[in-house]
């Protein structure tokens, strides 16, 4: 057995992360604008505006550059939050780095926008995440650790995110990502993308097997080349 019994999800989480998952499809999704601030960065000078919304109960945020309001061909990331990454610096993902690589260029651009959207660990939760590096420190993937506690690969959803860009004025996106599926949710909800921005930031020894599997596993668009040799020049 891969894992220690502890270490399982509780059928309550389980039925809990199902109800959820019910909820999305049942209750029509209202999204708020609810407050907006100046917000100097390391990185250039936002704004940064808060939002709600009914479905997940998450305050998400978006900071943003620029007059939005009917603006086209406007660049975009969709970040998801990661603790461990964004605060902590882990090198288990490249999550800090692809967030500081979006602020940076968006930074330099006359309008864009960086969503950062809290559905931490694709979706599952810090607790479960943790559950599930765990299993990792066991030699699973990033892939087989979620399945084996019972929970989605990814859970992540982007109906909110394409609701905040519609409150934000914006018409269309040029998207930086290298995950097709955040390119047909968006346009799935209403959000044209002109373009796809390929997001692929230098491989580390932590993280080119997740990066690996999030290729053969998850359909995300990274060179497998470009991986290897960061490992070289390291
Ligand atoms: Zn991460």
């Amino acid at each position: 057995m891969f894992y220690k019994g502890e270490e399982t999800v509780s059928p309550n989480v389980i039925r809990m992360v199902q109800r959820a998952g019910k909820a999305q499809e049942a209750t029509p999704l209202q999204v708020s604008l609810e407050a907006r601030a100046k917000l100097p960065t390391r990185f250039g000078a936002f704004d940064v505006v808060a939002f709600s919304n009914n479905r997940d109960r998450h305050e998400h945020a978006a900071l943003v550059r620029g007059a939005l309001q009917g603006a086209e061909s406007v660049l975009v990331r969709l970040h998801s939050e990661c603790l461990t990454g964004d605060a902590f610096g882990s090198l288990k993902c490249d999550c800090r780095d692809q967030l500081e690589h979006a602020l940076k260029v968006i930074g330099q651009e006359e309008a864009g926008v960086v969503l950062y959207l809290r559905q931490e660990g694709r979706s599952i939760g810090l607790v479960n995440k943790i559950r599930a590096y765990a299993l990792q420190d066991e030699g699973l993937d990033t892939v087989d650790a979620n399945l084996a506690l019972g929970l989605p690969d990814d859970a992540r959803d982007y109906e909110v995110a394409a609701q905040m860009l519609q409150q934000l004025g914006v018409r269309s996106v040029r998207l930086m990502t290298n995950n097709p599926d955040k390119v047909r949710q968006l346009e799935k909800h209403g959000i044209e993308v002109v373009e796809r921005v390929a997001h692929q930031l230098p491989a580390n020894g932590h993280n080119v097997k997740y990066l690996q599997t999030k290729a053969a596993r998850s359909g995300h668009l990274l060179d497998d080349e470009a991986l290897l040799e960061d490992l070289d020049d390291a």
